[in-house]
């Protein structure tokens, strides 16, 4: 199943965010949960009438804008349920919502297993994380929307996300840290460390939050003694090349084939098939010096 934009507004003005501005400023009719149903019965019939990861079968993402915004949301969350049983949907948030608790417990009521929220966490407190969200609060909406979610949704998937780019990278080891500090059983959520891509927003602000592997790399090498403590560590975006080779077992493939590239020094490299590669638009902004053929 592919990526299906839920909402086109969102409450944050993420520096990284991968939509461009004309996306919000889109007519918000198309998303109401109307054009949503009718969308997706055509889906179910066959119709291509998603775009990203539109070729996979096996998952939903439901992202945006904020997926929590959306009008009839708790409506939309129970239609997706009801006709995708046994499909895994994952909800894309930035969890502001969730600080609600009644809002958190419907949301439970609605998101019937398997269902994951995967919520961005940007830095340990709210120097970082509002700075990178645009929004002065946010740090402590998030945060109270992901403690709810643990209290209020047992069955719910969580994840964590945490985006590495120029602004968040000093703080990363920080906000693990913050993270096991504030939610120590490890073993009710998981945390996903995300490499930047370079689209919409993040593109616009590439000197703001340009980050290149060896900078990201050095954090992860850093933080490596809190990363031993998460139960279920993912790391997604990372040629495996580029991270230390202890962390090399948490690389993901992540992203759909069109966007990633393998450049000629991955032809000799005996990795390549449990490697994500480099995303394409990273590879044409730095370049591909720095990758070697693994064993
Ligand atoms: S050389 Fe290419 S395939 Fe091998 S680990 Fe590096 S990026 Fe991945």
């Amino acid at each position: 199943m592919p990526d299906i934009a839920a909402w086109n507004k969102c409450d944050n003005r993420c520096v990284m965010c991968t939509n461009a501005p004309s996306f919000a400023l889109q007519d918000s009719g198309q998303y109401r949960l109307k054009g949503q149903i009718g969308k997706l019965e055509r889906y179910l019939r066959g119709a291509r009438v998603y775009g990203k990861n539109a070729d996979k079968s096996d998952y939903v993402s439901l992202t945006g804008g904020e997926p929590t915004l959306h009008p009839e949301f708790f409506q939309l969350v129970s239609y997706f349920r009801r006709r995708l049983p046994g499909t895994p949907i994952t909800l894309l948030s930035n969890g502001r919502r969730f600080a609600d608790r009644k809002f958190a417990a419907r949301f439970a009521a609605a998101a019937r297993p398997p269902f994951a929220a995967a919520i961005a966490l940007h830095g340990p407190g709210p120097r970082v994380h509002d700075a990178v969200a645009g929004v002065r609060g946010a740090f402590s909406q998030t945060v109270r929307g992901l403690r709810n979610l643990l209290r209020l949704a047992p069955e719910l998937r969580l994840d964590v996300r945490v985006i590495l780019h120029k602004k968040t990278v000093a703080a990363f080891p920080r906000t693990l840290a913050f993270l096991l500090k504030e939610f120590p059983d490890t073993s009710r959520y998981a945390v996903a460390v995300i490499h930047y891509e370079i689209e919409g927003m993040s593109e616009t602000n590439h000197r703001e939050v340009g980050l290149e592997f060896p900078a990201s790399a050095a954090a992860l090498r850093k933080a490596l003694p809190q990363i031993r403590r998460f139960r279920n560590f993912s790391l997604y975006h990372f040629p495996l090349c580029r991270v230390p080779a202890e962390l090399r077992p948490f690389c993901r493939v992540t992203l759909p084939r069109e966007e990633r590239v393998y450049p000629p020094v991955c032809r000799r490299c005996g990795a390549r098939k449990d490697c994500v590669g480099l995303m394409r638009e990273y590879a044409r902004k730095f370049g591909a010096a720095g990758l070697r053929a693994l064993p």
